[in-house]
């Protein structure tokens, strides 16, 4: 692709400025988790992006744009030179293909290695920034780049005075060094480097002879992370500080990588045996044996690599995954094309090959090691063209979380690879595994023999679902996946930016019977399908992770069997009427809370009376009044309306809501309760509902925490502080981190008060499917409509929020015609325009009778709907288990 169809690409699966609510860019084509192909006209790429924002583009970025284009145009000449050569040595050999051709070998397995990874020319295939040299020339380009037609001269610099750290080996005893006269220990450095950036950034240290510039060099040749390079004469891989910006970054070194490298392949003897099934097919890993550093510089870092040549057995071909993905000179389709055209059976070719990865991927991911398995850090041992063993290397990206990890390691301060959670460590894989390595082989394999990629992705689901746990489920096949916003961060540099997209292996919410429910549901179909285990499971999560009380507000799903669930799941029920309190007790609740703006005196009898504790959650002075008057002798908590507004989809505090007691009238309120002989425990902040930010709740839960002790100080014992509900659970997907939120509190003291949280939308969002049947499809100037029984007034939340709630299709018997590659509007069975389920969602086919299921759907789905309009019969309501 050229760059102007990159970045229409990236603003396609980022959603960069509502992208995809607009049409597919001309002459794409559609991939797994809303990845595009653009097949359009080389333009400016900055004339592109301003198109795609409506408005200008940051100066940075335009100038990392030009640069990247011009990177690439020449690239592209100078690749295709070496093309050119490439092809004629295969027919002068007699190879059809280049797959063919390095499988007759001639070339040592290293050097092979290194030649395939030189076709990854466009490089890292999600980035239209990846061919970005910002501090480069043209002639430094022709030197260092890539596509150099000469090997680089490493330089070396001794230290004299012992003025660089180094962990693991030294450096002289690596193969690319060894038998050069060495006195002192060395650094080697990127001669630009040298030039650029240590001369004259570190001129004292050389004035003074406590460093020294050597006349010894190391010939090398980048590999397409550019500042590794692989041995010329002797092989192996050192990764150099270079301070330019390569893609989105500045590509120094800093000294926790030079340290942490070899520490973590000396994990790697242990690491080996995690997922070793004692076959060849064994992963591999490229170790980093040596770093050494400057203390307090990012200039002055190196690593050296293991050669692939340690990887036992030989005779095998080392192919470069990102080389797969190049089109191969020799046929112009991609390597992976030629290997699984040759193999005979493409399918099973992909298949095999995601195999190979996956489960040792997986399995140390269980072992609280996230692999960055994406294209550019993996390397597939290839007999003829049958994948045999995967080789994973540059450990520098993985995501460790020390607490699973089954022996000790000690991480550096402030160590990107210390993950928070395993949550961390499982979308680290997703990501790049997932996302980055599969999706990128999958669409050149069904661009190059017409691979069927949606069967693919739904074997590989069927497969993983059977080795996973409930949690990795919910990581790796929930039904959609953060990626990385690549090129909206770079509009927005410094910030970590990710975009919820289709998972192409969803399953999680999906329970395993779901479909067979679904499938049996009376035609026509409108139905609500809740799985009341779910619910339960997430409770339990919650409880485990926080470690403190958490009440379920039932207001979010009320079905009889989600609620019995939640009373046995969670410390008690949170109601916000008194037909929600009858129906708590009736289910069996032993603790109630009761909260709700406008309560009535019955209601305050019906708590009064009731036979449970009831925690009383009064919103106004005058409530409390009525309190005393109706013989309330429970915890009273006043619930107030302070501080600042937390994000969220709705703000009940902080805002100018009628919820609680103003924060001005707190003191008054106290005095009230107090001076009615009220037992007052604390206070009640419900802030938010649906907030996705772990690091802003943690701040709400202290805050909270901090203000109710300074409002109780010296009145009353302060017992009880409530922060309400609000853990996000959106709609279309995103679920707040809960470990991190936890990791967010630790260490939080609450002066012997209980702290309690009530969610409901966390625990019953995923819990529940709505599911609808197409009764109709018709178009309408141009727009496709697929109308549906039932509708919002059985499912009113997309029409509440006004967005679209996504949906998968489970096929009817479609006897009749079907509708293939459309985007449908789904609408409902009532007479206003406004009973849109989805505005428009891209479906590989659709026909009447088909059933299209919305999951995560569970939370203020049915209970907030308006099923009386129109007189239509009401949804079905299934319970799973
Ligand atoms: C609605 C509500 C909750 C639950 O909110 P969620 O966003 O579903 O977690 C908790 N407490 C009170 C007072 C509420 O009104």
């Amino acid at each position: 692709m050229n760059l102007a169809s990159q970045i229409k690409a990236a603003a396609w699966r980022e959603h960069l400025a509502g992208a995809r609510d607009r049409a597919l860019p001309e002459g794409a084509r559609r991939h797994a988790f809303n990845q595009i192909d653009v097949d359009g006209p080389d333009e400016d790429p900055v004339k592109t992006l301003e198109t795609v924002l409506g408005g200008a583009v940051p100066d940075h970025l335009a100038a990392e744009l030009h640069s990247a284009h011009e990177g690439l145009a020449h690239a592209q000449s100078r690749a295709e030179r070496r093309g050119r050569h490439l092809a004629a040595l295969a027919a002068r050999a007699g190879h059809a293909t280049l797959a063919e051709l390095v499988a007759a070998g001639g070339r040592d397995v290293h050097t092979t290695a290194r030649l395939l990874e030189t076709l990854a020319t466009e490089g890292h295939q999600l980035h239209p920034c990846a061919r970005t040299r910002l501090g480069w020339d043209r002639h430094d380009r022709e030197r260092y780049d890539l596509e150099a037609a000469r090997p680089i001269r490493i330089r070396l610099i001794a230290d004299r005075a012992g003025v660089l750290e180094r962990s693991g080996q030294d450096f002289r005893d690596h193969p690319m060094l060894r038998g050069l006269d060495l006195p002192d220990p060395v650094l080697p450095v990127h001669p630009w480097q040298l030039e650029h950036r240590i001369l004259p950034g570190h001129r004292d240290l050389f004035d003074t002879g406590r460093l020294q510039v050597l006349d010894a060099t190391v010939p090398a040749w980048p590999t397409a992370a550019i500042r590794t390079l692989a041995g010329h004469t002797a092989p192996g891989f050192l990764k150099l500080a270079l301070g330019i910006h390569i893609t989105s970054t500045r590509r120094d070194i800093s000294p926790a990588t030079a340290l942490l490298g070899p520490r973590l392949s000396a994990l790697l003897g242990a690491l080996h045996r995690i997922g070793d099934n004692g076959t060849e097919h064994q992963h591999r890993i490229v170790t980093d044996v040596s770093g050494a550093w400057l203390p307090g510089s990012r200039d002055l870092t190196a690593l050296a690599r293991s050669p692939l040549t340690a990887i036992e057995p030989e005779g095998l071909v080392y192919v470069p995954a990102t080389a797969l993905t190049a089109t191969s000179p020799v046929t112009g389709m991609s390597l992976a094309a030629e290997y699984a055209r040759w193999s005979g059976d493409p399918d099973r070719w992909i298949r095999a090959y995601a195999r190979r990865f996956a489960h040792p991927v997986l399995t140390k991911a269980e072992a609280g090691i996230g692999l960055e398995a994406h294209l550019q850090n993996s390397i597939i041992a290839m007999r003829g063209p049958d994948p045999v063993f995967p080789v994973s290397r540059d450990l520098g990206g993985a995501r460790i979380h020390l607490p699973t990890l089954p022996w000790d390691l000690e991480l550096p301060q402030g160590s990107p690879v210390n993950a928070a959670s395993m949550d961390q460590v499982r979308s680290k894989v997703a990501y790049t595994l997932f996302q980055n390595h599969f999706a990128a082989l999958v669409a050149v394999l069904e661009r190059d023999l017409g691979l069927d990629g949606a069967a693919f992705w739904d074997d590989l689901a069927d497969e993983l679902n059977g080795r996973l746990s409930r949690a990795e489920r919910e990581a790796y096949l929930a039904p959609r996946q953060p990626t990385k916003a690549l090129l909206t961060m770079r509009l927005h540099p410094g910030k970590e930016i990710e975009t919820p997209v289709d998972n192409p292996l969803a399953r999680a919410h999906d329970h395993p019977t779901l479909d067979r429910h679904v499938k049996a549901l009376a035609s026509p179909a409108s139905a609500w399908i809740y799985d009341p285990a779910g619910v339960r499971a997430h409770l339990e999560f919650l409880r485990d992770r926080l470690g403190h009380t958490v009440l379920y507000a039932m207001k979010a799903c009320a079905n009889p069997a989600v609620l019995a669930a939640a009373v046995a799941a969670a410390d008690g029920i949170e109601c916000a009427s008194g037909g929600e309190l009858a129906a708590a007790r009736a289910a069996g609740a032993r603790r109630l809370a009761f909260s709700g703006p406008a309560k009535t005196p019955a209601d305050l009898a019906a708590a009064a009376a009731c036979d449970v504790p009831v925690w009383m959650h009064a919103e106004s002075v005058r409530e409390l009044d009525a309190l005393a008057a109706a013989g309330f002798a429970g915890p009273v908590a006043l619930r107030v309306n302070r501080g600042r507004a937390l994000p969220g989809t709705h703000q009940m505090a902080g805002a100018v809501t009628p919820f609680g007691i103003d924060e001005s009238a707190v003191a008054a309120a106290v005095d009230r309760a107090l001076g009615l002989g009220l037992d007052l425990v604390g206070f009640h902040l419900h802030a938010v509902s649906n907030c996705l930010e772990a690091e802003a709740y943690a701040r709400h839960v202290r805050d909270s925490v901090e203000w109710s002790q300074g409002a109780a100080r010296g009145r009353f014992d302060l017992r009880y502080v409530n922060v309400g509900g609000g853990l996000g659970s959106d709609p279309r997907g995103a679920r707040i981190d809960v470990p991190a939120l936890a990791e967010g509190l630790r260490g939080l003291a609450t002066g012997g008060a209980e702290l309690v949280f009530e969610p409901g939308r966390y625990a019953a969002a995923p819990a529940g499917w709505y599911v609808a049947e197409v009764v109709d499809l018709k178009t309408m100037r141009g727009q496709a409509f697929a109308l549906v029984r039932g509708g919002t007034h059985h499912f009113r939340l997309p029409a509440a929020w006004g967005y679209s709630h996504p949906f998968r299709i489970v096929p009817g018997p479609r006897p009749g015609p079907v509708w293939s590659d459309v985007e449908v509007r789904v609408c409902g069975e009532l007479c206003t325009p406004r009973d849109v389920l989805n505005g428009g969602q891209f479906v590989p086919s659709i026909a009447v009778g088909d059933r299209l299921v919305f999951a995560d759907a569970g939370a203020y789905g049915w209970e907030i709907s308006h099923d009386r309009f129109l007189a239509h019969p009401g949804p079905q309501q299934v319970v799973i288990g």
